[in-house]
C-alpha cells in the first residue's frame, strides 16, 4: 500500500529540472513538521488514502509524461516506494524523488532532490511541544544524507529565510565529511510570489558570492501555492 495525497501533472518548479512538465505523485505523512511547510495536508494535518501500490503504478503509467516526481510529505517513509520506483524506471520513466534526506530506502531514482532542513525550519514550542522536540532531533541525519548522495545523482536544495541562514548553511556544508558545494541550490522560503520577489534580490547575490545555485519556485510564481498545481 501507499498513502497518497494526490497525483497531478504540472511543471517542476525547482532545481535542475525546473520548467519540465512532470507527473507528480504526492505521498502523505512526514516525520518532520517545518513551520513553513507548504503542504500541511501531508504533514501537520495529513490527508490521503492508502492505495495498493500496483494501482498507483497503473495510474502513473497511464499518463505518457516522461518525468515522474515523487514528493510528499516524506515519500521515503513508504516501503512500497521501492517496487513502485523500480517498475517506473523499467518502463522508461525519469524519476525525481523529493526528500528531506532523513530516511533511506533502496528506491530507483534518476535524481535524488534532497532538501535538508536547517534550524530555520523549527516549529515553535507553542504550536506543538512534542513536534518541536521531534523535529529538532530528526531533521538532520547526516549518515543518511551521505548515503543518498553517494548512491544517486543528487541535488541539495536549502530553503533560506533570511541572510543569517547562510552562515548556518556554510557550517552545515563544511562539517566533516563535507558536502559537495557544486550540488547546492538555495531557494527563498516563500509561499507567495510577493515573498519570492522580496527575497530573491539578496539571495541571488548571496548565491553568487558563495558559489551556490539559485532556484526560484516557478510553480508558486505561475499558479500560487495551490493544491494540485
Ligand atoms: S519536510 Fe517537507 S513535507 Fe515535511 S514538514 Fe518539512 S516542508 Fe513539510
Amino acid at each position: 500500500m501507499l498513502r497518497v495525497a494526490e497525483i497531478f501533472r504540472s511543471l517542476q518548479g525547482e532545481g535542475l529540472f525546473a520548467g519540465t512538465t512532470s507527473l507528480f505523485l504526492r505521498t502523505t505523512g512526514c516525520n518532520l513538521r517545518c513551520w513553513f511547510c507548504d503542504t500541511p495536508y501531508t504533514s501537520w494535518e495529513p490527508e490521503g488514502h492508502q492505495r495498493p501500490w500496483k494501482d498507483v503504478l497503473e495510474e502513473l503509467l497511464a499518463d505518457d509524461c516522461q518525468h515522474v516526481v515523487i514528493t510528499g510529505g516524506e515519500p521515503l517513509l513508504q516501503p512500497n516506494l521501492v517496487p513502485l520506483t523500480h517498475e517506473l524506471q523499467a518502463a522508461g520513466r525519469i524519476i525525481t524523488i523529493e526528500t528531506a534526506g532523513t530516511v533511506y530506502r533502496p528506491v530507483a531514482a534518476d535524481l535524488m532532490s534532497i532538501s535538508p532542513k536547517l534550524s530555520n525550519s523549527q516549529p515553535p514550542v507553542e504550536r506543538s511541544a512534542r513536534w518541536a522536540a521531534r523535529h529538532a532531533s530528526q531533521r538532520c541525519k547526516r549518515p543518511v544524507l551521505h548515503r543518498l548522495i553517494a548512491e544517486y545523482p543528487a541535488q541539495l536544495k536549502f530553503v533560506i529565510d533570511q541572510p543569517a541562514d547562510i552562515t548556518e548553511l556554510e557550517e552545515f556544508l563544511d562539517a566533516p565529511p563535507p558536502l559537495p558545494r557544486d550540488s547546492v541550490w538555495v531557494m527563498p522560503q516563500a509561499r507567495t510570489n510577493a515573498e519570492i520577489i522580496a527575497k530573491s534580490g539578496w539571495l541571488i547575490e548571496t548565491a553568487e558570492t558563495h558559489g551556490f545555485r539559485y532556484s526560484s519556485r516557478l510553480h508558486i510564481e505561475m499558479f500560487g501555492n495551490v493544491r494540485g498545481r
